[in-house]
C-alpha cells in the first residue's frame, strides 16, 4: 500500500470558469504512468475525513512535481475546498500514483483514439503531454465533448498540440453553446460521430474513454459496434453525473 504524503501547493492556474489546475510539490515524488491517478484526504478539526482521486494530468516526465485539474461541483466537498479554500502555500495530503489499467505509454506506438467528456480530459492530457515528451508520432486522435466553448479545458495548449503537426488530431464537440460560424460537431457523441473519428486509426487503435459515466458508456458501447475490439477499450467513469 502506497503511504500518504503531505504535498505543498506551487500554483493554482484557472483553465475555464469552473476549473482550475493544481500544482503539488510532492517530498516523495515517484515518476508515474500517463493516466494514474492520486488520492486526496482532507481532514477537518474534529476527525471528520472526505477521500477523492484525481487524475494526474501533467507528464511522468516532469519530476518531483504533478498537476492536478478539479472541476469545482456546486455542492461538492473536496473539490469546493481546492478552488474555495486552498492557496498557494497550503499543505495537502495525497498518495499515488494509484492505477495499472487505465494507463498510455508512448512506447506502446500504436494509432490511439482519446474520448473525453469535461475533467475526463484530465488523464488523457497527461497522456498527449507525454506523447510530446516522448515525441512519438503516433496516429492520434482526440474527440472532447464540452458543454460551451468555455468550458473546454486546456483549449490553448491543445491547439498548440495540434500545431505540432506530428499526427495529433482534436476534434471538438459542444453540446450547449457553439463558437458563432461553427462548422464542428455540436451534439453529444453518438455513432456517428465515433465512425467518422475513429474509421481512420483503423480497427488496431487502442481506445481511452473518460468523463461522466453515461458518457463512457455510451462511447465505448457505440465503439463495440462499430467493429472495435473491446479488450482494446480502456474505460474510466468520473462521477454519475456531469456534462
Ligand atoms: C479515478 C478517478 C479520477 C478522477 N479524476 C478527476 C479529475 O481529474 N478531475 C476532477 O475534477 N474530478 C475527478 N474525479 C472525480 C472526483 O474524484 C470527485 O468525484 C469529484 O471531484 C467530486 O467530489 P466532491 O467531493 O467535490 O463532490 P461530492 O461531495 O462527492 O459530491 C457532490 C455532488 O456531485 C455529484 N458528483 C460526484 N462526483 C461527480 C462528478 N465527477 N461529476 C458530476 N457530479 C458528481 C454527487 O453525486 C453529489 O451530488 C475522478 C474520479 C475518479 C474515480
Amino acid at each position: 500500500m502506497i503511504d500518504w504524503q503531505i504535498a505543498t501547493v506551487k500554483a493554482i492556474k484557472p483553465e475555464t470558469p469552473e476549473v482550475k489546475s493544481f500544482t503539488l510539490a510532492l517530498p516523495d515524488w515517484m515518476k508515474h504512468r500517463a493516466g494514474q491517478h492520486y488520492d486526496v484526504r482532507l481532514t477537518a478539526e474534529d476527525g471528520y475525513q472526505a477521500q477523492r482521486s484525481y487524475s494526474i494530468a501533467s507528464e511522468p516526465e516532469r519530476a518531483r512535481e504533478i498537476d492536478l485539474t478539479i472541476e469545482r461541483l456546486a455542492d461538492g466537498e473536496v473539490s469546493t475546498y481546492f478552488h474555495d479554500v486552498l492557496a498557494v502555500g497550503d499543505r495537502v495530503e495525497l498518495r499515488g500514483p494509484i492505477g495499472g489499467y487505465f494507463v498510455w505509454e508512448a512506447a506502446l506506438n500504436a494509432p490511439l483514439l482519446l474520448i473525453a467528456g469535461g475533467s475526463g480530459v484530465v488523464p488523457l492530457m497527461s497522456m498527449l503531454r507525454h506523447r510530446r515528451a516522448a515525441r512519438a508520432i503516433n496516429p492520434t486522435r482526440l474527440l472532447f465533448s464540452s458543454r460551451t466553448p468555455d468550458d473546454a479545458i486546456y483549449f490553448d495548449e491543445l491547439e498548440k498540440l495540434r500545431a505540432a503537426n506530428d499526427g495529433l488530431e482534436i476534434f471538438y464537440t459542444f453540446t450547449r453553446e457553439r463558437p458563432p460560424e461553427w462548422k464542428g460537431y455540436a451534439r453529444r457523441i453518438d455513432n456517428a460521430m465515433l465512425n467518422e473519428v475513429a474509421k481512420p486509426l483503423g480497427k488496431s487503435a487502442r481506445v481511452f474513454i473518460c468523463g461522466p459515466t453515461a458518457l463512457v458508456e455510451n462511447a465505448a458501447n457505440g465503439l463495440v459496434q462499430i467493429g472495435i475490439k473491446p479488450n482494446q477499450i480502456k474505460t474510466e467513469r468520473f462521477g454519475p453525473t456531469g456534462t
